[in-house]
């Protein structure tokens, strides 16, 4: 796994929606980059706030327009496999 933090996993979800790649784990639909909407916040187990600050560490996830879930962002870069 690459190492993640909250700027590569913003970048990370971008690329995904850009490439219709983000889906909601809910509902299956597809997350559009128009309609991508990230929210986080202060939890231990979250990612990094950035590649040398391990002590501040964000719950990021995005809200699906569709169905309200909210789908953790460190499960969908856990599942990737990076080319
Ligand atoms: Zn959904």
């Amino acid at each position: 796994m690459v190492a993640a933090s909250v700027p590569r996993a913003l970048k990370a979800l971008w690329v995904m929606a850009n490439l219709d790649r983000l889906r909601c784990m809910a509902c299956m639909s597809q997350i559009t980059l128009e309609g991508l909407q990230v929210s986080m916040y202060p939890h231990e187990d979250g990612l990094p706030a950035g590649d040398d600050d391990p002590e501040f560490r964000f719950w990021v996830y995005y809200t699906c327009p569709r169905c309200g879930y909210q789908n953790a962002v460190k499960k969908i870069l856990e599942g990737r496999v990076e080319p």
